[in-house]
């Protein structure tokens, strides 16, 4: 089975597609990569989940990705001594290290990080943003505020700090324990929520050591200042928009999600555009106008992939989101304006000779009009280099290594391959002819080209390229 698009859907798996039919029916809908999330799965359950992609990504012989999304540490206040209190415009409320019920002048906050990092002027919102307070004074035993915007207010609702970095990684014990139990399902990516700066995502690639890559979730304007050393110490980013549009105003999303999409197709490194992306697709079997709109402003830009949330983890009309992305994806990327946008936006190759052979590559198989490039990859570096490209031909990656295999269902444009590893050069163009063949990217006598680095197995050594014509051999049997 081979997608007919470059741009990739992830679907986040949940109560709406929990068994195997279901996962089943994403994928079939068009779903390359299954996201779970662990502020709402068990460990049995993410086990249980992984199995059946498991199972599916065998049924169908296509590697799939798994990304496991941390929740990350999530603030919250304390409890009330009635179940809420209504805040009015212009009071004073404070936030205190007192762990007693609260009422309507004070509620516990049980983050000393946060009581040490405010200041006067600061902004503090609470229950997703519905509620804002402006500080007044702060000490480490608390913060008198300013309520700019009321409303009522219960017990353990959400409080973010948009405008100082907290002395808080972005693994609570929970991610540490999620984590673990991620690393040893299998899982291909992680997404770390609420980074603030690169060193988080440092904290988890050092747990991880290679076994899986991971994904920075950028949802704090702290991460935003930081976004070039965030998308360099990151394997991807996430342009995670609920909680963006929490922490910063609604009207920067838009720019932040074209300045993040494109700082990140410069690096080379897979950018997922998520959140309400077909909101409305939760009851509805039909988007919103509006909604089509957003997934092809984010499919114009050339982003790596479009994310479902509740869409297809509790909507009732999951498998339908999934095939309308599909739509909207090979609608846009048939659009006559789609190559000249992905074109204008496309960077310098870097000085490396995998950058060079990559875009030499793509220059060729343009020139000639070649059926497929054909990336020969051990860790997939090759394939990320050439997909920076966003070449016109179809890419497809050939890997002996199933965890790199699976890793590039989230990157545009790449048909990934798990195949047994080339004896040598020629082997190696012959099975790329066959391959090609088999999965429908160039008929006998047509062209393709070949990108590898030799001898194979070394990271980092892309340094050939070659052009081969489909042989009629390449239909035979092995
Ligand atoms: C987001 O905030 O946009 C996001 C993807 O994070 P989560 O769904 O984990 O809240």
């Amino acid at each position: 089975m081979r997608r007919q698009r470059r741009t990739k859907i992830v679907a986040t798996l949940g109560p709406a597609s929990s068994d195997r039919a279901a996962i089943a029916a994403l994928f079939t809908a068009g779903a390359d990569v299954f996201r779970i999330n662990m502020s709402h799965t068990p460990h049995d359950r993410m086990r249980e989940l992984m199995r059946v992609i498991r199972d599916i990504e065998q049924e169908h012989g296509r590697p799939i990705a798994a990304l496991v999304d941390l929740q990350g540490p999530k603030l919250r206040i304390g409890a009330f001594k009635d179940d809420a209190v209504s805040l009015a415009a212009d009071a004073h409320f404070v936030l205190d290290a007192d762990p007693t019920p609260g009422d309507v002048d004070r509620v516990y906050l049980p983050h000393p990080e946060i009581l040490t990092a405010l200041r006067p002027g600061h902004t503090l919102l609470l229950d997703d943003g519905k509620i804002r307070l402006s500080v007044l004074e702060a000490s480490p035993e608390r913060a008198v505020t300013r309520v700019v915007v009321g409303g009522r207010l219960s017990a353990r609702k959400g409080v973010s700090v948009p405008d100082a970095v907290l002395a808080l990684s972005a693994m609570t014990r929970k991610d540490h324990s999620d984590l673990e139990a991620a690393l040893d399902a299998g899982a291909d990516w992680i997404a770390l929520s609420f980074v603030q700066r690169p060193e988080d995502i440092a904290e988890a690639k050092k747990i991880a050591r290679g076994r899986a890559s991971v994904m920075a979730k950028m949802e704090k304007p702290q991460a935003v200042e930081r976004l070039d050393e965030i998308i360099d110490a990151a394997d991807a980013l996430m342009v995670a928009r609920g909680d963006l549009g929490v922490e910063m105003p609604l009207e920067k999303v838009p720019g932040l999600q074209k300045q993040m999409t494109r700082a990140a197709r410069r690096a080379g490194k897979p950018v997922v555009v998520a959140t309400q992306m077909l909101e409305s697709m939760i009851s509805s079997p039909v988007p919103t106008r509006a909604e089509v709109s957003d997934v092809a402003t984010a499919i114009y830009e050339g982003t790596d992939a479009v994310m479902l949330s509740a869409e297809s983890a509790s909507g009732q009309y999951p498998v339908e989101a999934v095939a309308t992305m599909d739509r909207i994806a090979m609608e846009v990327e048939t659009d006559a304006n789609y190559r000249a946008i992905i074109d204008a936006q496309r960077s310098e190759p870097e000085a490396t000779g995998a950058d060079a052979i990559a875009a030499a590559a793509r220059g060729i198989a343009e020139t000639l009009d070649l059926n497929a490039v054909v990336c020969w990859t051990f860790s997939g570096a090759t394939a990320l280099r050439v997909a920076r490209e966003r070449p016109r031909s179809p890419i497809m990656s050939i890997s002996p290594n199933v965890s790199a295999g699976r890793k590039l269902a989230l990157v545009w444009g790449v048909h990934s391959v798990v195949a047994e590893d080339a004896r040598d050069q020629d082997d190696m163009v012959n099975r790329a002819c066959r391959i090609a063949f088999r999965e429908g990217l160039a008929q006998v006598g047509q062209r393709i080209i070949i990108v590898a680095g030799v001898p194979f197995r070394t990271p980092g050594a892309t340094n050939m390229v070659r052009i081969a014509v489909v042989s009629s051999a390449a239909g035979e049997p092995d």
